[in-house]
């Protein structure tokens, strides 16, 4: 690993939980489910894991990860794992997303997903100091009156770690118009929003999720790069926007031997931070990603500062975490410029 990197403060923001699960957890979880077929798991499994292929095959492998969650403890075990990987990158604070209604409608209760993974997220922090925080996801595809029932579903939650409420899923389903009354109703209810916006759709998806849905952060938002006006209302509202580069290239949101836009958003003063969306399935981590880019995009050690910031300034927790991860963090960043042998 890059040793510099390494010992930079890193805050994750847009990942997935169900997109962290690597192939050893989910053949152990498969395995306790009886939903592992008993012949070729390995041809099975590599399926799901392997690299390659456009945004409907990334969706297919997302959608059969999340067939083997079956019980609490399966998300536990996938929040205690990726709690130990981010701990060994180094990275200070994550808000990872999970699309809980996915399990719920197969009749999984909501409280024990949340407290396993509460108990997860609990362990990590006494053992490296790391806080993890939830974001519940609704899906796009399945509607308004589905967004609807997740921010009621929301009510209570808080005390099990969830900060925010996101949307992901087929952002060509449904405008954004559908959603004004369910952001509407998540905001009066005191929640930051996020929303998958400019990954599958263009820069008016982009445009919309600030002027219609006010969302506090935008997932990928990288199409935006695409026209001016969207990047200068980003930049006038100051809205962060976290670009996840593999993945991005991996599902043809940005074309492969297309220069990749960070510098266009850092140089309009937009508030990029890093995220890798779904590590295991686009075989990449937080580190990987801020290497790529480092390599591809000459960030530079105050650019890297400059979007590790901006991540800090961009979570959701409340102020007392948020004044802790602060001074820890700026403390690290201090340490980190005195140190760096790059
Ligand atoms: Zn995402």
């Amino acid at each position: 690993m890059n040793q510099s990197l390494f010992g930079l403060p890193k805050v994750e923001l847009h990942v997935h939980l169900e997109g962290t699960i690597r192939r050893e957890i989910l053949e152990k979880i498969g395995r306790r489910n009886n939903t592992l077929p008993v012949k070729e798991t390995g041809a099975f499994l590599e399926r799901i894991y392997r690299s390659g292929g456009d945004l409907s095959s990334f969706l297919r492998r997302f959608a059969a990860v999340c067939h083997h969650l079956r019980s609490p403890i399966d998300f536990y075990l996938a929040a205690r794992d990726y709690g130990k990987q981010l701990s060994r990158q180094g990275v200070l604070y994550a808000e990872i997303h999970l699309s809980v209604q996915i399990f719920t409608r197969r009749g999984i209760p909501l409280q024990p997903i949340l407290s396993a993974v509460d108990e997860a997220f609990e362990e990590a922090y006494r053992e490296s100091g790391l806080m993890l925080r939830l974001i519940l996801d609704g899906v796009r595809q399945w509607g308004p009156g589905s967004m609807l029932e997740l921010v009621e579903m929301a009510e209570g939650t808080r005390r099990w770690k969830v900060v925010g409420i996101g949307l992901g899923g087929d952002e060509n389903s449904f405008p954004a118009e559908s959603f004004r009354e369910a952001f509407r109703a998540a905001r009066d209810r005191g929640w930051k929003t996020t929303v998958h916006a400019g990954e599958a759709g263009g820069p008016d998806s982009v445009r919309d999720a600030v002027e219609i849905l006010k969302v506090d952060r935008i997932g990928h938002g990288v199409r935006a790069a695409g026209d001016p006006s969207v990047l200068d209302l980003l930049a006038r509202c100051q809205i962060p926007i976290d670009l996840c580069p593999t993945s991005q290239r991996e599902t043809g949101a940005v074309a492969k031997n297309d220069i990749y836009p960070l510098r266009t958003f850092l140089d309009r003063g937009i508030p990029v931070t890093i995220g890798s969306d779904d590590p295991a399935l686009f075989q990449t981590d937080l580190t990987n990603e801020l290497s790529w880019l480092q390599g591809h995009c000459g960030l530079s050690p105050e650019d890297l500062v400059r979007v590790e910031r901006n991540g800090l300034e961009a979570i959701f927790c409340e102020p007392e975490v948020r004044r802790r991860l602060g001074a820890i963090f700026h403390a690290g960043i201090r340490s980190w410029q005195r140190n760096r042998t790059d």
